[in-house]
């Protein structure tokens, strides 16, 4: 008898306990908008906005395209749903090099990308992702928020239609992966790199040839022989695309992107057809995402860079000086043809160098003197 009754008990408890469960989650579930919505109940009303964010990168790449994607789903978080946005990756709405310009038509509401790629358009653009020998993450964050920098980036895509912001910086990149030894700047003739940008105007300037391929195409490039050297970011995302099964030679430092700024962009009508508080969203949003951004590249190419050593199949090395300053010296001649030729490249060269004398005076007795002083005063690096 006890045999028999003893199941059933217990599958009444057990179903009295779902029941408890369900009612308290469904409570919870009710009670939920009040508790975490700081805006009035009217606004829940609100129009809902469906929006499309297009971006130069591959799907689901780790700092570049998760950018974007943390992006969204902070405004759908601090927008309580109002402003929802799909983000894309290369070629799935839009081909990678064509992003800006469906911003700007407003195909798309956003985009995220480097403004670099658009130089085509605009020669003046590379001066907000990267200039070779120049500004740091830190620096570029200081000069773009506080130094004059965003007024200037705005100015140069308004006749566009666009709004910029930034959009996360890599931080230092790496000089890139070789297959041929680099001794003295002659190793630099005839070779054949992808290296996109006013990077590439100057290494064709010293020497090499320069191409533009996308990401999703570079490692079979190496693989083949097409090309013989190419830069893409640091080990984070070096490693993601096998690039150290195919390249032998891993240089640094990233001369030519010291600190490269991605963006995010916001075709303005759009961004105006917004209410006040949906644009303040946005701007939060990117800000923040921009600095996780940094700090993501940051933590992550420690953990990669440990894993290629251990693998022991590659050469890390440091450039030669005498590369270095070929590469310098072109790099002075690309920019000056620039700001001698573009009205806009002048007015943002004139900002961005100015800002860099400064904090470059100031780095020399701060952060530059204080990693000095820590080395010399610690036990030397483990490798
Ligand atoms: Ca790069």
């Amino acid at each position: 008898m006890e045999k028999r009754i003893l199941p059933g008990i217990v599958i009444l408890l057990v179903l009295l306990l779902v029941m408890v469960l369900a009612a308290w989650t469904l409570q919870t579930a009710q009670r939920k908008p009040e508790q975490t919505t700081p805006v009035p109940s009217a606004n829940l009303d609100a129009p809902l906005y469906d929006w499309k964010l297009v971006t130069t990168w591959p799907k689901g790449l780790p700092g570049l395209y998760s950018a974007p994607e943390k992006f969204a789903e902070r405004v759908f978080a601090m927008s309580h749903g109002r402003l929802r946005i799909r983000v894309y990756g290369a070629g799935e709405l839009v081909p990678p090099f064509e992003v800006f310009t469906a911003v700007s038509q407003g195909a798309a509401q956003m985009g995220h990308g480097a403004a670099y790629y658009w130089k085509g358009k605009m020669p003046a653009a590379v001066f907000f992702t990267a200039i070779p020998f120049a500004m740091n993450a830190q620096e570029m964050n200081g000069w773009l928020h506080h130094g004059g920098g965003m007024a200037l980036w705005e100015k140069l895509y308004a006749p566009y239609g666009v709004i910029p912001f930034a959009g996360g910086s890599t931080g230092v990149q790496m000089g890139g992966w070789f297959n041929r030894e680099l001794r003295d700047r002659e190793d630099l003739v005839g070779l054949k790199m992808r290296i996109p940008g006013l990077a590439g105007e100057v290494f064709s300037g010293a020497g090499g040839t320069a191409v533009t391929i996308a990401g999703s195409e570079i490692y079979t490039s190496m693989q083949t022989g097409v090309i013989d050297a190419v830069e893409w970011v640091g080990p984070y995302n070096d490693r993601i695309l096998g690039l150290q099964e195919v390249g032998q030679y891993y240089y640094y430092p990233g001369w030519h992107e010291p600190g490269a700024m991605l963006e995010f962009t916001v075709n303005q009508a759009a961004f105006e057809s917004l209410p006040s508080d949906l644009q303040a969203i946005i701007r939060n949003a990117t800000e923040a995402v921009s600095q996780d951004t940094l700090d993501e590249f940051t933590a992550a190419n420690n953990e990669s860079l440990r894993r290629i050593r251990a693998t022991g199949r590659n050469d890390i090395r440091q450039l030669p000086d005498d590369v270095l300053q070929a590469l310098y010296d072109s790099s002075e001649v690309a920019i000056a043809n620039l700001m001698a030729t573009d009205a806009a490249a002048r007015e943002i060269g004139e900002s961005y160098f100015q800002f860099f004398d400064d904090v470059r005076a100031y780095h020399e007795i701060s952060e530059r003197a204080y990693l000095n002083a820590r080395d010399r005063v610690l036990p030397p690096i483990a490798e």
